[in-house]
């Protein structure tokens, strides 16, 4: 799919400040569903054939599976340190959920670690450019005490992987 046919009335993507990003064409207000991570549901067995990309681009969705946007808009998503939407599973779907008001224009991003659970490999450094970016990006459990603490209140981080 190209980057120009996923462009909806309400979100396009384009250039950011890392690769491609989705940037949002109206405002929102918090708590709004911005879209749903569509895909195809993969494994994260090191010997299923997934080359390292996908694999970095999947969600976690489950104990066993992964959600892979294969081109679609979730593999746009951006992180950053301090994220305007977040991931929550409902009914058996990942949807994207805003965290506090975005203003048309502006780029969505979530925090990585969020969705990264006890058992993933899986890290990055970051270069969010946020005046509190924590440099690099692991499993949740890493983050520090207090914004663990504020991520499980506020239910920023899905229960699924709170629970893995
Ligand atoms: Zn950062």
């Amino acid at each position: 799919m190209k980057r120009k046919e996923l462009e909806t009335k309400d979100l396009m993507v384009k250039k950011a400040r890392n690769g491609f990003g989705i940037f949002s064409k109206k405002d929102f207000k918090i708590g709004k569903n911005v879209f749903e991570i569509k895909g195809s549901r993969i494994t994260g067995d090191i010997d299923e054939d997934i080359d390292d990309t996908t694999r970095a681009n999947a969600y976690r969705f489950d104990r066993d599976f992964y959600i892979s946007p294969d081109g679609s808009m979730g593999d746009f998503l951006n992180h950053s340190c301090k994220p305007n939407v977040k991931i929550m599973k409902e009914k058996g779907k990942l949807f994207v959920i805003t965290i506090s008001d975005i203003t048309s224009g502006s780029e969505l991003a979530f925090d990585y670690s969020t969705i990264v659970a006890s058992d993933d490999i899986w890290e990055m450094k970051c270069n969010c450019g946020e005046k509190d970016c924590r440099g690099v990006i692991k499993r949740f459990k890493s983050l520090p005490k207090k914004l663990k603490e504020f991520y499980i209140s506020e239910k920023i981080v899905p229960k699924h992987i709170l629970n893995i």
